[in-house]
């Protein structure tokens, strides 16, 4: 059509975080001409974001540590909800991906004895992130784009063109997956810069855009994470699973308004950092919940000596996992026990000397010193909870990254399943790695697979660009308005703590913004034109809300990211269920659906007593039919 560039590729990848990168080097090295498509610039991904680091049970610092404790770790963060077989090839694989980011080029911390350092994080028993001070994002992105570099300069060795193989189309947004049949055939999308559109012909696409932060006012997220992925796998017929699991980080700055939600890394209270409240009280020892109870210090003595002798001593409950800190936190401002700028205080000051803190936080005391005037050196930091990861995406399988759609694969944040209920802090960047690779190859495969390629219909084209230049021809309502309507009914209705009355309502809402996201007008022409932009993402915004509320309606009990005021205990029952949502005519559809059942091996890793509290009676009794 008109206007409209067209490319043609083995495998488009889109987006450019650790997962896209990973998936993208993996497809170019199984073969295979690969286009790497991301709307921010090259480099700008979240995954930059990171700071803490990767969790891979390597045992460098903790020579106890192996694989099968942190899938058990995984399990227990997620309550049990998790795809087990995902959060097994994540435990085995992780070690593997840090060493070959290592050979890449990555510079982690080290050990005195030279090896990679493994730092303290929530909910991992033993020392289990590689690091890079508090920046280990950057060097993955920087280590991955090298990567991508190199295997260029290969190609121009081979076929005297750099990007003979692979291509990265930066500034560059997807707004619609294309299908011959019910395979994928192709992307379109459009130049942020120009306002052009630009058409793939693959018949493969990997999806790694990331989360849905933009949806909630209070997020650690940045402008690009309007769920995008997850509501171009709906459109194309796709399942997203659970989508009620939402992770508060604890800690997001509080103060000024301007920055609200910023993430304060969990490396602060893994690094020694505690929370008080305004009566200066270690309020989480009062926080940890049965199930957690013989894994955490129950006095400030023990949890201290913890950090020098980890043997003899239990873990702190400020590392409780986030979703027990996020509840306290609101628990203690709700009671009127919050810091003056509503939040509670985070205080690294006394427990470390400057220098120490400088060295391990660097970034984090910029931050504060630049955006609050706070120099976390000597005065505590004012915290509260913000909207930062969401646990539910699209449902593939485990091994390869592949959706219901034959010719998609999903891998990182968008996908589903590896987290269960709540993910765990350094689970992501190994989740990125580890399956970012898998999804590559499981592209790769596809297409070695396939008879002939698909073709993309001239009509779903036109309608793609049509629906992608409405906004533009109408004097419609601005979309900044419906965004922000949307920001604040998702923030208070269905937010940490989840009423019945509320999502109901929230669910009107989203039908009414609905109406009016397909009205919107933007003003201006096709270039550099952010409003449009917002307008086209409206779209991906609202209809992924609309899963997180029906599915949080659904789900009555409380479970790691989705917390219910009216059932607030875990249900077993409830455990085996996944909510799975569909799209038909623009509405969402929910479906219960139950999970496998953990295999033998897998299972045997837990003690009974553990399992009891998680298992239903009749799961109990298969169990112990196994361990006879
Ligand atoms: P992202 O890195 O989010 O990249 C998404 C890509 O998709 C981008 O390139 C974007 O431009 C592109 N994109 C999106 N939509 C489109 C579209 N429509 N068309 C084209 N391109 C598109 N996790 C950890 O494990 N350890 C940590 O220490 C840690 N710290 C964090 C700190 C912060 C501040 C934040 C916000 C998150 C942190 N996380 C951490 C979580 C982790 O960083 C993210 O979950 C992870 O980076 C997501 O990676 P991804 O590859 O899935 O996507």
């Amino acid at each position: 059509s008109l206007n409209t560039e067209r490319h043609e590729y083995d495998v488009v990848v889109i987006g450019a975080g650790g997962a896209g990168l990973r998936a993208a080097i993996e497809a170019r090295q199984q073969g295979k001409r690969t286009a790497i498509v991301c709307k921010s610039l090259f480099g700008k991904a979240h995954t930059v974001m990171a700071e803490g680091g990767a969790a891979a049970a390597m045992g460098n610092v903790n020579s106890d540590d192996n694989w099968m404790v942190h899938f058990r770790d995984t399990m227990r963060g997620g309550k049990f909800l998790n795809n087990w077989r995902m959060a097994e090839l994540h435990a085995k694989e992780a070690p593997d991906r840090v060493w070959e980011l290592e050979a890449w080029g990555a510079l982690f911390d080290r050990t005195k004895d030279g090896k990679i350092s493994q730092r303290n994080f929530g909910g991992h028993e033993y020392p289990r992130l590689a690091h890079v001070g508090d920046r280990t994002g950057l060097e993955m992105i920087r280590t991955l784009q090298q990567r991508v570099v190199a295997l260029q300069q290969e190609d121009y060795e081979t076929h005297g063109d750099y990007e003979a193989y692979i291509k990265v189309f930066a500034e560059c947004t997807v707004t619609r997956l294309l299908k011959d049949g019910d395979a994928v055939s192709g992307a379109f999308g459009y130049w942020r810069e120009t306002g052009n559109f630009i058409l793939f012909d693959a018949p493969a696409v990997v999806l790694a855009t990331g989360g849905i932060g933009k949806s909630y006012v209070v997020t650690s997220n940045s402008w690009e994470y309007t769920g995008d992925g997850h509501a171009l796998a709906l459109l194309a017929g796709a399942n997203l699973i659970n989508m009620e699991f939402i992770q508060f980080h604890p800690t997001g700055m509080v103060w000024p308004p301007s920055v609200r939600g910023i993430l304060v890394t969990e490396s602060v209270r893994g690094d020694g950092g505690v929370l008080r409240n305004s009566e200066g009280k270690r309020f989480m020892f009062d926080y940890v919940p049965d199930v957690f109870k013989d894994k955490y210090a129950t006095s400030e003595e023990e949890g201290d000596r913890w950090y020098t002798d980890q043997a003899n001593n239990r873990r702190p409950p400020e590392l409780l996992p986030r979703d027990e800190v996020a509840r306290a936190i609101n628990a203690e401002v709700k009671a009127g026990r919050g810091s003056p700028q509503g939040g509670v205080f985070l205080d690294v000051s006394t427990r470390l000397p400057a220098e120490e803190i400088k060295k391990r936080l660097p970034s984090m005391y910029h931050q504060f010193k630049e955006l609050a005037d706070v120099d976390i050196t000597a005065e505590p930091m004012q915290v509260g909870p913000t909207c930062h990861y969401i646990m539910g995406g699209v449902e593939v399988s485990a091994d390869t990254g592949a959706a219901a759609v034959p010719g998609l694969f999903a891998a990182g944040e968008v996908s589903g399943g590896m987290h269960g209920s709540n993910r765990l802090g350094g689970n992501s960047l190994s989740d990125l790695l580890v399956f970012g690779r898998r999804a590559g190859a499981g592209a790769a495969a596809y297409v070695d697979g396939l008879a002939g390629r698909p073709k993309v219909a001239d009509e779903a084209v036109e309608a793609a660009r049509e629906e992608a230049l409405a906004p533009l021809g109408r004097s419609g309502e601005n979309p900044y308005e419906v965004h922000h309507e949307l920001q604040r009914t998702m923030n208070e209705l269905v937010g940490i703590i989840r009423k019945p009355d509320e999502i109901s309502e929230a669910l009107q809402v989203v039908e009414k913004l609905k109406e009016r996201v397909a009205l919107v007008g933007a003003a201006g022409s096709r270039i550099y034109n952010p409003g449009w932009h917002l307008a086209i993402d409206l779209r991906n915004m609202v209809l992924v809300s609309e899963c997180v509320a029906r599915a949080a309606l659904l789900r009555e009990e409380s479970r790691g990211g989705h917390t219910r005021d009216d059932f607030p205990g875990m249900n077993p029952e409830w455990r085996r269920k996944l909510l799975v949502c569909s799209t038909e005519d623009g509405s969402v559809h929910v479906e219960e659906k139950v999970q496998p059942r953990m295999r033998d091996d897998l299972i045997g890793l837990f003690e009974r007593d553990e399992l009891s509290k998680y298992l239903t009676d009749e799961e109990m009794t298969e169990f112990d039919g196994i361990a006879k």
